[in-house]
C-alpha cells in the first residue's frame, strides 16, 4: 500500500520549511476533494502531504479579502458576498454539493487549475489578485495570470496561495456567474460564464411592480430612453480553453457604448470567436460555441439586472 506522511503546520512559515524539508516531494492539501481522488488514482505519489487546514491565516475573510482556506460553504452563507461579489457567490452555490462544500476551498480550486474550475470566472470578473508567500516572500499575481495551463499555475518552489483581494465595486456595478450542467447540483460545468458590469448611473433603478415581476431580458425596454451605457465590464469564460479566460476582445465592444439587445448580441459574437473549446464527454465544440453566445448574453443581463434591481426578490433562479 502506498504510504505517506502526513503533517498540520500552524503557519505558512511551517508549511514552507516542510516543502522544502521534502525537496518539493510532498504536496499540500486543503479540503483534499481534488488532492484524494488523485491520490487514489495514484496520480500522486508524494512523500508526504503538508495540511493547510490549521494555518489561521488561510481563514482570513473580510469584505475584500478571501483567504485561500475559506471553504466554498463560508462563501455561500457570507451575506456580504452575496450582495456586493454575487458572481462569486452564484459560483459556490453550483459548486459540488453541500458536503463538498463544507470541505472545499477556495484557494484548492483556483491552485487545481482545471479550465472547469467555477470560481475561476467569477475571480476573474472581479478582478481578483492572488497573494502568494514562498521562501523568496510575498508576490501578488493579478489572477488572469496565475493560470498556466491545466493543472499548472505560476505558483513555484513550493509557494503557498496565501488569499486572494478583491478591489471594491461600485453601487453602480453588477456582476453574475451561469453554470451551464446536464444536472442541477454535482456536475462539472460543460461551460461557466461571469460578468461584471458597471453603467454609466448611479441612480438607476427599477421603480415599478413591471420591472419586479418581468424577465431580465426585458429590462432594457424599460430603460431605452435611460442612455444607459456600459462604462466597463469584464467577461470570462470557463471550459472554452485550456485554462479560464478572459473574452477581452468582446469586453472592448461593450465598453462605452449603449446596452442593447444589438450591442450585447455582438459582444457575444465577438466571445465566441475568443473561445476555442474542444470536444469532450460533457459536451461537443460547436455546442460549447453555441452556449457561449447564449450565456455570455444571460450573464451580462443577469449582472446588469442586479444593478437595475438589487432587490433580492427579484432573483428567483427561474429567470436563468
Ligand atoms: C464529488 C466532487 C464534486 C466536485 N464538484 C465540483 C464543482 O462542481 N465545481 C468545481 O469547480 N469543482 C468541483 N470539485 C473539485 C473540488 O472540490 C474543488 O476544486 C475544490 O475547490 C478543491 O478544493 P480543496 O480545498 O479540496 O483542494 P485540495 O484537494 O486540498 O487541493 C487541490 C490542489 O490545490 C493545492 N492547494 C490547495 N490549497 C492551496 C494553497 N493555499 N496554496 C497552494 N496550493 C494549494 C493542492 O496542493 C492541490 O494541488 C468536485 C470534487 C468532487 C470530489
Amino acid at each position: 500500500m502506498f504510504r505517506y506522511e502526513y503533517y498540520r503546520p500552524a503557519t505558512i512559515q511551517e508549511a514552507l520549511g516542510l516543502m522544502e524539508r521534502f525537496n518539493g516531494d510532498a504536496v499540500y492539501i486543503a479540503g483534499g476533494t481534488d488532492v484524494m481522488v488523485l491520490l487514489r488514482q495514484k496520480k500522486l505519489t508524494p512523500k508526504a502531504l503538508i495540511s493547510l487546514r490549521n494555518i489561521k491565516e488561510l481563514s482570513r475573510k473580510e469584505e475584500l479579502i478571501i483567504g485561500a482556506g475559506v471553504t466554498h460553504r463560508e462563501i455561500q452563507q457570507d451575506d456580504a458576498i452575496r450582495k456586493r461579489f454575487s458572481a462569486l457567490h452564484d459560483a459556490v452555490c453550483r459548486l459540488g454539493s453541500t458536503q463538498i462544500r463544507n470541505v472545499a476551498t477556495v484557494g484548492g480550486n483556483i491552485c487545481n487549475a482545471a479550465p472547469s474550475a467555477d470560481t475561476a470566472c467569477p475571480l476573474l470578473v472581479l478582478d481578483a489578485e492572488a497573494v502568494v508567500v514562498g521562501a523568496g516572500g510575498i508576490r501578488r499575481i493579478p489572477l488572469d495570470d496565475f493560470f498556466v495551463a491545466p493543472g499548472k499555475t505560476l505558483l513555484q518552489g513550493g509557494e503557498i496561495l496565501k488569499e486572494f483581494t478583491i478591489p471594491g465595486l461600485t453601487a453602480n456595478t453588477g456582476s453574475a456567474y451561469i453554470k451551464h450542467t446536464r444536472r442541477a447540483a454535482m456536475d462539472l460545468p460543460i461551460i461557466g460564464i461571469a460578468a461584471r458590469v458597471t453603467v454609466n448611473k448611479n441612480d438607476l433603478r427599477c421603480k415599478d411592480t413591471i420591472c419586479a415581476t418581468s424577465r431580465s431580458s426585458e429590462l432594457l425596454t424599460y430603460f431605452a430612453d435611460e442612455d444607459l451605457r456600459c462604462e466597463d465590464i469584464r467577461i470570462a469564460m470557463g471550459v472554452v480553453a485550456p485554462r479560464p479566460i478572459r473574452a477581452k476582445a468582446a469586453e472592448a465592444a461593450l465598453r462605452g457604448q449603449l446596452i442593447s439587445e444589438e450591442t450585447v448580441a455582438r459582444a457575444a459574437e465577438i466571445a465566441v470567436s475568443e473561445s476555442s473549446p474542444r470536444d469532450s464527454v460533457r459536451g461537443e465544440a460547436w455546442y460549447r460555441k453555441e452556449m457561449v453566445k447564449v450565456l455570455v448574453q444571460r450573464a451580462i443581463m443577469k449582472a446588469l439586472d442586479r444593478v437595475l434591481r438589487p432587490d433580492e426578490m427579484v432573483y428567483p433562479d427561474r429567470l436563468w
